[in-house]
């Protein structure tokens, strides 16, 4: 044996009876009763009332092992009430898996022997699913686990590998003990079931022409992070008929091919072994004594090491889902819950070792001396490992008790992450210090020297994507400009409704003049400004372009009460024009409007795109009067010139400007260039009209990604630069990506 019993521990021979049982619902008059076993009762009700005695739960558990190990060996008080049903107790022995729920309900010094959702691996569907996942993207270090397939979602991958493979073990998807399970080589006929169908390992290593598999025990710890103990003792089941590579004959003999001690047991072969102090003969041994047999053919090291590798990838591959269903923050050591973990493990003949399966409640009978010695040694070196012991306890609640008196005193300080961070580094490296001292039988297999980071790292990965939260991680990166947009978006409903209350689509629907005109009914247009403007310009260009006044603006206001930003970004112009005016035909550059939440003003120019006017000669010298200028703007129906720019100057309530994009200056050189390239812009005239071109060049445009052209707020509007005439043409406005016409 590779582990040593404690020589005074009181023996367990498999059976215990709890004298005690019914004492819970012992009534007043029993408690009269002078006997000497009810003297006994009440002495331990009073010190478990006093908080000298931890209570076990054990309503939920059929094994005398642990009931032995909690009574006997740790003096708990066994209580017999459902635990569902009661909150009194310190420690939950359960043979059945535990729901979210009860772990929420949990206080922080209560324990428990099952996490929740470990489902996860021990049913074979979801185990199968997990590690094919994970052997996609590291085929190499995930190929401990036969080739999978969990019907019928995977029945065409199957069917590729039919040919491949000799023959097929079909198990159920949620089983044990070997039940429903077949060979078979047609899986065709089960296509449509519910099933895992797995490659049968045909050749596996034989001992004394036996078939067998090790059930080893693992402790998961904690899963966040992961803690993983694996005990040194274990066991080794033996099928009961010599092996033979399966075929039409032998398929159908389970006690051939099963190595489960429920299907060998029955078979009159079955040597059952009487003596503990030889745990090496029978159909059922010690893993020890296999592993000193197999020591002379192959090297155990190695061997060990790579089982406790495929241990721990196993949960890696679930460890963000166990984490997400273990719901303590506050459990800052992690210990709440504790599980003991059946692996199954199978040797081929070149001792490669093969998961066939996880179970997460492995059998506790201790029906003969190897499995009593071997299964009460394994909850006593667990329960003394989890550190489950009344003085724990009665630290944890004195704490508890401080810091509800300082709740209700009110001084309850106020953690920070940051503390939060100490204390469960804290915490951990206390429980480092004490599991290092109490290892017992076990061994710690994680965390370990090597590193499983790009497992944990890659089963993180999988688990958001399953779940969704990539997706929701993703939009948070991108929340900036999601948000912009969003507000954006309120910033139109909210300056639409200012203007009159009519929901926004309505609003920006150019089909509906009352909409434009409530929207715009503050513009005021001073057309003999205009008509001004455009007579100084074009009877000395060159002159009139350095003596224009700054803006002539045409005013619209809207109070702006929400914090907002706007920006809007620059639209290229898509062709019809050549390289060197494209300048001209591009829309609005980028723009900032910013407001605060009180008394803003935003001032916005250029509200409406201009047109440039062009001229039938390309020389400077020779200028148009105004007259010329507006009979070729109209003969030429404006073909020449598409100049969709917008300009957004936004301003304060202080009047000083926040950010203007283009300075006048620059719009001044732009007109002195374009009269310059005036020739060059004729012969690009294109024969669709103005209004055409302009809804063209729109819709070839990518939508506005913030649509802050149609959701102004604040209307100072000004017309800038003084050059351009505003044109009797659709606007062309856009809302929620779609480009719409507004006349106007
Ligand atoms: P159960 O939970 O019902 O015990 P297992 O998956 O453990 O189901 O399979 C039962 C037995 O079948 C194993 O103990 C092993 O002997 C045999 N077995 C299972 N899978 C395979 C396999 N892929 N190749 C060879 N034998 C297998």
């Amino acid at each position: 044996m590779l582990y040593q019993s404690d020589k005074n521990e009181i023996p367990f021979n498999g059976q215990f009876e709890d004298s005690e049982e019914e004492s819970d619902e012992l009534s007043e008059e029993d408690s009269e009763d002078d006997g000497l076993q009810n003297r006994r009762r009440r002495k331990r009700r009073q010190l478990v009332n006093n908080n000298k005695l931890l209570i076990m739960n054990v309503s939920d558990t059929q094994y005398a092992a642990v009931k032995f190990v909690g009574k006997i060996l740790n003096k708990f008080k066994l209580q017999y009430t459902p635990y569902q049903e009661t909150q009194v107790w310190d420690f939950c022995w359960t043979d059945n898996a535990v729901l979210p729920e009860t772990l929420a309900r949990m206080q922080s010094h209560q324990r428990i022997n099952h996490f929740p959702g470990m489902y996860c691996i021990a049913r074979k569907n979801y185990l199968g699913k997990n590690l094919n996942k994970m052997a996609k993207q590291f085929p190499d270090e995930f190929d401990f686990y036969p080739k999978t397939w969990m019907l019928p979602s995977d029945i065409s991958d199957l069917r590729q590998n039919i040919k491949k493979i000799k023959y097929f073990i079909v198990k159920p998807e949620a089983s044990c003990q070997g039940r429903g399970i077949f060979l078979t080589k047609q899986v065709e006929s089960i296509a449509s079931e519910h099933c895992v169908v797995q490659r049968y390992l045909h050749k596996p290593l034989l001992i004394d022409g036996l078939k067998f598999d090790f059930r080893m025990y693992v402790l998961l710890a904690g899963c966040d992070p992961l803690r993983i103990y694996l005990f040194k003792e274990g066991l080794a089941r033996f099928a009961t008929q010599p092996y033979q590579q399966p075929n039409q004959m032998n398929a159908e003999e389970m006690c051939m091919h099963l190595t489960n001690y429920a299907i060998n047991k029955d078979n009159p072969n079955f040597v059952f072994n009487t003596d503990e102090q030889q745990m090496d003969v029978g159909h059922k041994r010690s893993l020890s004594s296999v592993f000193k047999l197999l020591s002379q053919q192959t090297n155990i090291d190695e061997l060990m090491a790579k089982i406790k590798d495929l241990i721990i990838k196993t949960f890696c591959s679930v460890q963000p889902f166990l984490q997400s269903n273990y719901t303590q923050p506050d459990n800052h050591a992690n210990n709440m819950c504790f599980e003991i973990l059946g692996f199954d493990i199978l040797l081929d003949n070149t001792y490669k070792p093969y998961l066939l399966e996880v179970n997460h409640t492995p059998s506790f009978t201790a029906d003969t001396p190897l499995d009593a010695i071997i299964k009460k040694n394994l909850i006593r070196d667990t329960i003394t490992l989890m550190n489950i012991n009344l003085k724990v306890k009665n630290d944890l609640q004195q704490l508890q008790k401080e810091q509800m008196q300082r709740r209700v005193l009110g001084k309850k300080p106020k953690i920070s992450n940051e503390e939060k961070k100490s204390l469960k580094i804290q915490a951990q490296i206390e429980r480092e210090q004490y599991e290092s001292q109490h290892l017992g039988n076990f061994e710690k297999i994680y965390p370990s020297d090597k590193s499983y980071e790009d497992y944990l790292q890659h089963a993180q990965k999988l688990y958001e994507e399953w779940t969704g939260a990539n997706i929701r991680r993703n939009i948070k990166k991108d929340n900036f400009t999601e948000r912009e947009k969003l507000i954006q978006q309120r910033q139109i409903q909210h300056s639409i409704t200012v203007q009159g209350s009519v929901d926004s689509r309505n609003k920006l629907d150019p089909s509906k003049s009352s909409n434009r005109k409530s929207l715009y009914k503050n513009i005021t247009i001073k057309k003999e400004n205009k008509q001004n403007l455009i007579n100084k310009v074009f009877s000395n260009p060159q002159k009139s372009m350095t003596e224009l006044p700054q803006q002539q603006p045409l005013e619209l206001k809207i109070q702006d009460r929400d914090d907002n930003e706007i920006a809007s970004e620059d639209q290229q112009n898509t062709s019809k024009f050549q390289e060197n005016i494209d300048r001209f035909k591009r829309p609005p550059s980028f723009y900032t409007m910013k407001s605060t939440k009180q008394h803003q003003e935003l001032q916005i120019a250029d509200f409406f795109n201009y047109k440039r006017i062009s001229f039938p000669d390309t020389s400077p010298l020779s200028q148009p009067n105004t007259q010329q200028v507006l009979q070729i703007s109209s003969q030429q129906q404006l073909k020449s010139s598409a100049q969709m720019t917008r300009k957004f100057s936004i301003r304060k309530s202080n009047k000083s400007k926040l950010k203007s994009s283009e300075s006048d200056q620059e719009a001044k050189k732009e007109m002195i260039q374009a009269f310059n390239q005036f020739s060059q812009i004729q012969q690009q005239q294109q024969q669709s009209s103005f209004f055409q071109s302009q809804q063209q060049n729109f819709q070839n445009q990518q939508p506005q990604q913030n649509g802050s052209f149609v959701k102004p707020k604040v209307f100072n509007l000004k017309l800038q630069p003084p050059h351009f005439k505003i044109p009797s043409f659709p606007i062309l406005m856009q809302q929620q990506n779609y480009y719409k016409l507004r006349y106007d």
